[in-house]
């Protein structure tokens, strides 16, 4: 299986490489942020337990997130591998997420992790807003979001760089270029 994680902070590009990837090698992708917004559009059990806290930038505890995205990925027993998209954001969910798919007989593959400076985040984000008109867009929701990046999700970067899978690329420059370099990261481990 080829099991990839791309991380980077909100506005990185994850959602848009995330795309190419699927393309490109055919992976089943899991998109936590997208997961939860369903949930919260269906009005589901969970999706009333985490709306309050998407609005506002929060992180989403660790013991729902984790088992939700356990259920996300036996829902795709054919899969190839899986594109892991906004998991794992903090240490305990990276090593809930090592000892599941140690359950299941694999592993992650790779970590892409897009490096991209905060006024260029910010400056993307305000752009997005004017399209997709994402409440936790607004200025003060991803001041949050970026803290919560910064606080909790920066300390998952060491921890896969100790296991030798993690790949920092430029995530600034053309979409197709900045693909390049992820695909030449994914095919070291294919
Ligand atoms: P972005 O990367 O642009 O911040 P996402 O769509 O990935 O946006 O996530 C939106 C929100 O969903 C986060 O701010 C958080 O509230 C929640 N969320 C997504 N993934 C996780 C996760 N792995 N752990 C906790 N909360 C999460």
């Amino acid at each position: 299986m080829l099991n990839i994680v791309i991380f980077g902070p909100p506005g990185a590009g994850k959602g848009t490489q995330s795309q190419n990837l699927i393309d490109t090698y055919h992976l089943a992708h899991i998109s936590t942020g997208d997961v939860f917004r369903a949930h919260i559009k269906n009005e589901t059990d969970l999706g009333k337990k985490v709306k309050e806290l998407l609005a506002n930038g929060v992180l989403v505890p660790d013991s729902i997130t984790i088992s939700m995205l356990e259920e996300e990925v036996k829902k795709n027993p054919e899969a190839k591998g899986f594109i892991f998209d906004g998991f794992p954001r903090t240490v305990p969910q990276a090593e809930a997420l090592d000892a599941f798919l140690t359950k299941i007989g694999t592993a992650i593959s790779v970590v892409v992790a897009l490096d991209v400076d905060q006024d260029e985040l910010k400056r993307r984000i305000a752009e997005r807003k004017k399209i997709e008109n994402r409440a936790d867009d607004a200025e003060d929701k991803l001041l949050k979001r970026i803290d919560e990046y910064f606080t909790k999700t920066v300390h998952v970067l060491p921890y896969y760089k100790n296991q030798g899978k993690l790949h920092s690329i430029n995530g600034i420059g053309k979409v197709e270029d900045i693909f390049a370099s992820i695909a030449k990261a994914v095919n070291t481990v294919k």
